[in-house]
């Protein structure tokens, strides 16, 4: 483990960069979705997690949903989520680019969160695209479809479901790859597109132009692995100890 390299690399750098994925949230108790025995392992996501299968069947698409959250009960940020929101504070972090859509950064305390995926803490409507918070809109419903409070069409979750597009986020998350100097992908395993070719727009593109410090902080093996700078291989409640101690 080069806990002490990317320490050093984070003071180094005038702007840095951070990118998470699915390894922050299970290590808050939230399940991971693509893992063997994750959720899409056992639940169709065409039914529960597409458009597609939202329209067809609103009533199977909730039902799911309601169950998922009420089986989740109260999730807390983990000391990565915290170490990072505190690194941000001091000036070591600049932004942090997430596709988790739990809100976990935020509760934590970080400012700069761009979300690729969305949130599932807030709905969206179908109709006049209202934003409002997922609890305050199923507890209206209670127990029914989730429906608009301003113009009565259904709302949706305001995440990214499967086969739609990333959001004006994304863009965002482009240009501060662009803009990094270090980029660090923590507890993701680059597999899913385009947030995975973030790391490579960082190396080639980044510290606008010269190329940015590429780190990878993940328990597993990553196709990026090979190409990055910098290499942190282990638990990320253990490396963000280490990395809070080496940075105190
Ligand atoms: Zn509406």
């Amino acid at each position: 483990m080069s806990v002490d390299a990317l320490a050093e690399a984070l003071r180094a750098s005038r702007y840095t960069v951070v990118l998470t994925g699915a390894g922050l949230s299970t290590e808050s108790g939230i399940p991971d979705f693509r893992s063997a025995g994750g959720i899409w392992a056992k639940t169709d996501p065409m039914e529960v997690g597409s458009l597609a299968g939202f329209r067809d069947d609103p009533e199977r698409f909730y039902g799911f949903w309601s169950g998922f959250f009420a089986g989740l009960g109260t999730v807390v940020p983990s000391a990565m989520h915290q170490l990072l929101a505190g690194l941000e504070t001091r000036g070591l972090v600049h932004a942090v680019i997430t596709q988790n859509v739990d809100g976990l950064h935020q509760l934590a305390g970080s400012q700069r969160v761009l979300e690729a995926h969305g949130n599932w803490q807030r709905t969206r409507c179908i109709g006049c695209g209202r934003r409002d918070r997922w609890e305050v809109v199923m507890a209206r419903a209670a127990g029914g479809l989730p429906r608009c409070a301003a113009c009565g069409a259904l709302v949706r979750p305001d995440v990214v479901l499967f086969g739609e597009a990333l959001g004006p986020a994304f863009g965002e998350a482009e240009h501060e790859a662009r803009r990094a100097e270090l980029f660090v992908a923590m507890g993701t395993s680059l597999e899913v597109a385009p947030v995975s070719g973030l790391p490579q727009l960082a190396r080639e593109e980044g510290g606008l132009g010269r190329g940015a410090t590429v780190a990878i902080v993940n328990r597993d093996p990553t196709a990026e692995d090979g190409a990055a700078h910098l290499l942190v291989r282990g638990e990320l409640g253990r490396i963000a100890e280490a990395l809070g101690a080496l940075l105190s």
